[in-house]
């Protein structure tokens, strides 16, 4: 492989080249009108416009994409996450012409793409699952039936649903009818498939994933877990590895569980396999994402191991290095997604300019991003502008790294999910590790940040004071 192709924008797309350039491999990237001047264009050797700034007209355009890639006889193609990455069609027309693709088979892809798919395929390998339904339904009598069996509450989900995206709780009977309609219009439109089913609503669960790894040659491992029960609107905000609550004897059954999910489609490449764990340490099956998972870093940093050029290397038909027995975690990484969102209104977007955009410098801090100061945020995409990455030896150091990195994170122009990161590092829940994937609505609250910031700018003003106070003195003594 001397050439590669990202098929994706922003952070993920400067991380893939980044292992690509250290790898001697040659990189092109594509790009949109709106991102003209983005840092993955610039840090690419060949970069192509594919279209208008709508992703539908450009990172979501296979066939653009496919002709850039032979007219400049690009050997492979990674699909980065989201846009592409999990669309097995366009896997499939990649390999169609002659391309690799940096992925899993398309058929892996189909399978692990529909949560129900996924449920029946992996049925027959001893994996936990949450109770409820493995067909989709659209009768609301049958519906009641089931969700009287399973008890209340219950969740309403997409089959076809992801980012967080299509999921309704149902807290009383009385309320079914009515949710079940909007579920399944809300499926229709947002995933193109109207299918819903029903799980029960694990109360209060943590979000628990495996990495795995699998090459061509039979030999399919985990990584170890990822804890990502820090979420607003079901998708995660903060991320750690290891996670606190993981005894050995678990680690080790949610790993092998991981494995057999893989096996179970065939899989070939990184992928990652989502669980909830209950109160009482019992695991459950959510879903596989067939492609590198935005969270990926904390797990490169506790194992050492690049993924992407494992991606890489795979996908060259390469046997994996090392064998379940070679891998063990050494320290604690920890993640915060800085979206361009606005903590105190909501979490809701925040564009703009990047009026001011610096970035923290120091050792145990790495910095996943795809923005420079003076750039817009545009509108078209996911806001995240960059993944701050700590890691320490211990979970402590981490965090307080993490406090550290954020202090020192300065930009202004757009509001951004760092001040609430802030607040997750110091609260005493999550210092405790005694959370679940209630955490945002349990503690956090707009007004919470907001007398927090405040009393910090108090404090700040009284030590800029006794400060000014103190020069004051200092000017008046030589005339003394
Ligand atoms: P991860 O599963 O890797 O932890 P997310 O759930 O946040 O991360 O999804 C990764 C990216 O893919 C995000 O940019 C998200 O917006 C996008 N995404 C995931 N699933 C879908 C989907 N079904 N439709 C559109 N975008 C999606
Ligand atoms: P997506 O494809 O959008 O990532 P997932 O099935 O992975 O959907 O679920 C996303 C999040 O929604 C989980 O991390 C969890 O917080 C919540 N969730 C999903 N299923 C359940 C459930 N049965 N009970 C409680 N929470 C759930
Ligand atoms: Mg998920």
């Amino acid at each position: 492989m001397k050439k590669i192709l990202v098929a994706n924008r922003g952070e993920i797309a400067l991380r893939v080249m980044k292992t690509a350039q250290k790898m001697g491999i040659k990189t092109v990237a594509v790009y949109s009108t709106a991102d003209r001047n983005a840092p993955h264009v610039k840090f690419a050797d060949e970069a192509v416009l594919i279209g208008e700034a709508p992703s539908s007209e450009s990172y979501l355009r296979g066939d653009k994409i496919i002709e850039a890639a032979q007219q400049l006889k690009v050997d492979g193609i990674h699909p980065g996450y989201g846009f592409l990455s999990e669309n097995a069609g366009f896997a499939e027309d990649v390999e169609k012409n002659g391309i690799t693709f940096i992925g899993p088979r398309s058929k892996a892809i189909t399978i692990m793409g529909s949560k129900l798919a996924a449920k029946e395929a992996v049925k027959k390998y001893d994996i936990p699952m949450v109770p409820g339904i493995d067909e989709a339904i659209t009768d609301v009598e049958e519906a009641k039936k089931i969700a009287l069996e399973i008890g209340f509450p219950i969740l309403i989900k997409a089959s076809a649903g992801g980012g967080g995206k299509g999921m309704r709780i149902v807290e009383k009977e009385k309320d079914l009818a009515d949710q079940m309609k909007r579920a399944i219009s809300e499926a229709e439109s947002a995933f193109g498939d109207g299918s819903v089913f029903i799980e029960k609503y694990i109360s209060s669960p943590r979000h628990i994933e495996i990495q795995v790894l699998a090459d061509t040659h039979g030999n399919t491992l985990h990584l170890f877990e990822r804890e990502c029960s820090i979420q607003r609107r079901h998708q995660k905000v903060v991320e750690e590895a290891p996670s606190v609550v993981l005894t050995e004897e678990i680690r080790k059954k949610m790993g092998e569980a991981a494995v057999r999910v893989a096996k179970a489609c065939d899989y070939i490449g990184a992928g990652t396999v989502e669980f909830l764990l209950d109160d009482d340490k019992n695991f459950y099956f959510l879903e596989m994402n067939t492609r590198l998972q935005v969270e990926h870093p904390v797990t490169e940093l506790i194992t050492g191991i690049d993924l992407v050029e494992q991606q890489i290397r795979v996908a060259r038909g390469e046997e994996l290095k090392f064998a379940q027995k070679d891998l063990e975690i050494n320290g604690h990484a920890l993640e915060l997604r800085v979206y361009a969102e606005d903590p105190l209104n909501d979490f809701l977007p925040s564009v703009g300019k990047l009026e001011r955009y610096r970035t923290p410098h120091q050792e145990g801090i790495r910095l996943d991003d795809g923005f420079e100061e003076g750039m817009e945020v545009p509108i078209y995409y996911d806001p995240m502008l960059a993944k701050l990455i700590t890691y320490g030896k211990s979970r402590e150091e981490a965090i307080q790294l993490m406090i550290q990195a954020i202090n020192s994170y300065e930009v202004e122009g757009v509001m951004t999910t760092l001040p609430f990161g802030k607040f997750v590092c110091e609260h005493e829940a999550f210092r405790s590790g005694n959370f679940d994937t209630h955490f945002v609505k349990k503690y956090y609250s707009a007004e919470k940040l907001e007398s927090e910031i405040e009393e910090e700018a108090r404090l700040a003003a009284v030590i800029a004071l006794k400060q000014y106070l103190r020069d004051q003195q200092q000017l008046r003594l030589p005339s003394n």
